[in-house]
């Protein structure tokens, strides 16, 4: 159970909105690990060096499952200690008056990416990238098999404005009971574009943007990757497989080999286009609920990755419409010549 004094994370649905929020005040105890300072929680830097580092493993929970060569880890995963959701939890949803609540049961880890405190993911190298899929694939595929999750989010905040705490490079993975709204809907949709149309709606886009062609950053025989026609963000990317995979979890290691070729090949253009930038990376993979051999054909795997150059504003929340000073065609252009 995650709790602060007596308050339990949970689940408050909004009527309003018809969407659910999380509650999770065990996160406000998170210190801040920047550039190996401790910033405790309300202020006060403290030099102290990373719990994420290699021979400080007893300053994270229990691990849960790792990959070693030569001896040594490369790449571990670990409950979070500030989590937002927790397994131990029972699943148990609630009426409180009018209002409708969930408490907090779910799956929150974390991805300890690499044991070097200093490398970031434009540093690594093929080696790194595989470790960090193939550790991943393992949680896609373990955490399916408890039936309770429906859904799963995995994603990587970099940098500061991108929300991330510790600056040793990490990835989180959270597995929820229910599908959030948004995702509910992508679904639906992309479930009725295949009966109507046959095809998986993401194969169209991606037929789209081969046929325009200027927003294509780089592609090989199971991937693509370019800035959508209508981004979101400034810089905005999408690697989308080309084959008729859902999830990390029906991935060969052909197949994991071949997206760690782009998505080395798409940071090193990263870095040296924007150096040091923020982004959130967001891992998509079918969801869990109504999974079968037929998701295949309206799922697509996809990796979003979206830089944090500038913040969003009062008539994005006001609208949930976003302005985007970046035309997807010059940031492909400024990628690919880089
Ligand atoms: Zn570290």
């Amino acid at each position: 159970m995650v709790y602060l004094g007596d308050i339990v994370s949970e689940f408050r649905y909004c009527k309003l909105r018809r969407e659910w929020t999380l509650f999770a005040p065990e996160r406000l105890k998170r210190p801040k690990y920047l550039n190996n300072k401790k910033e405790a929680y309300l202020g006060e830097i403290i030099h102290e060096k990373c719990p994420f580092d290699m021979g400080r493993e007893e300053f994270t929970p229990n691990e849960i499952t790792r990959i070693s060569q030569d001896g040594k880890w490369k790449c571990r995963v670990v409950p979070n200690l500030y989590n937002a959701l927790s397994i131990e939890t029972q699943p148990v949803s609630k009426r409180d008056g009018y209002f409708e609540k969930f408490n907090g049961f779910g799956a929150h880890e974390v991805v300890i990416e690499t044991p070097n405190h200093d490398k970031q993911i434009w540093d690594y190298d093929y080696n790194d990238l595989a470790n960090y899929f193939t550790i991943i694939q393992e949680r896609v595929v373990n955490l399916k098999r408890d039936s309770r999750f429906a859904f799963i989010s995995i994603f990587k905040n970099q940098g500061e404005e991108a929300g991330a705490s510790i600056s040793h490079s990490h990835s989180q993975i959270m597995a929820l009971p229910f599908l959030p709204k948004k995702i509910k809907e992508e679904i639906e949709y992309k479930k009725s574009y295949y009966s109507e149309h046959k095809r998986a709606l993401l194969d169209d886009l991606v037929y789209e943007e081969q046929g325009y062609g200027k927003n294509i950053i780089s592609q090989n025989s199971e991937f693509i990757i370019y800035c959508p026609y209508a981004s979101i963000f400034p810089f905005e990317v999408k690697i989308v497989a080309k084959k008729k995979l859902s999830s990390l979890s029906e991935f060969s290691k052909s197949d994991i080999s071949a997206l760690c070729d782009i998505t080395k090949e798409f940071f090193n253009k990263y870095y040296k286009a924007l150096g040091e930038v923020a982004f959130n990376m967001i891992i998509n993979n079918a969801p869990y609920e109504e999974y079968s051999e037929k998701t295949k054909e309206y799922y697509r795997f996809n990796i979003e990755i979206e830089p944090r150059i500038y913040k969003i504003a009062g008539f994005e929340i006001n609208s949930l419409m976003n302005v985007n000073v970046m035309l997807p065609e010059t940031a492909a252009k400024i990628y690919k010549d880089n």
